[in-house]
């Protein structure tokens, strides 16, 4: 049986992913998140604070459940593209998501986290 995240661990994730950035990313010890939040959880994290250090299987299902119906449609294959998680381009520029079609490689880079996603679709499904 699969333990879906509920939103408030999402949250939680992020808040806890956003104060590592600011820590460790904005102050230029590293510009890798994953980095950052190993650094967070040794270092600063409170007890009521410890995560995976890797975003869970469970987050990415709660994400797929939200986002499904609204998943985009590739434009050039009419595919449903895929949201990726902490990507970056070719040029090495990182990005907080990305959009991508597996069918043909195209890729929409987006500074839009997990948590920006799921208010986005959420607010949409409400209407
Ligand atoms: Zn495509």
């Amino acid at each position: 049986m699969i333990n879906y995240a509920t939103e408030a661990e999402v949250i939680k994730r992020n808040e806890i992913i956003a104060k590592a950035r600011a820590l460790y990313v904005f102050s230029g010890k590293t510009r890798n998140i994953t980095d950052a939040l190993r650094a967070y959880l040794q270092n600063d994290a409170g007890p009521d604070e410890q995560i995976e250090l890797y975003i869970s299987t469970p987050i990415i299902f709660t994400l797929n459940q939200v986002i499904d119906k609204k998943r985009p449609k590739c434009e050039d294959c009419g595919h449903k593209m895929k949201l990726k998680l902490h990507t970056s381009d070719i040029n090495g520029t990182r990005y907080n998501s990305s959009w991508l079609c597996s069918f043909c490689g195209i890729e929409h880079y987006s500074d839009m986290t997990a948590i920006d996603w799921i208010k986005e679709f959420t607010d949409e499904n409400r209407e």
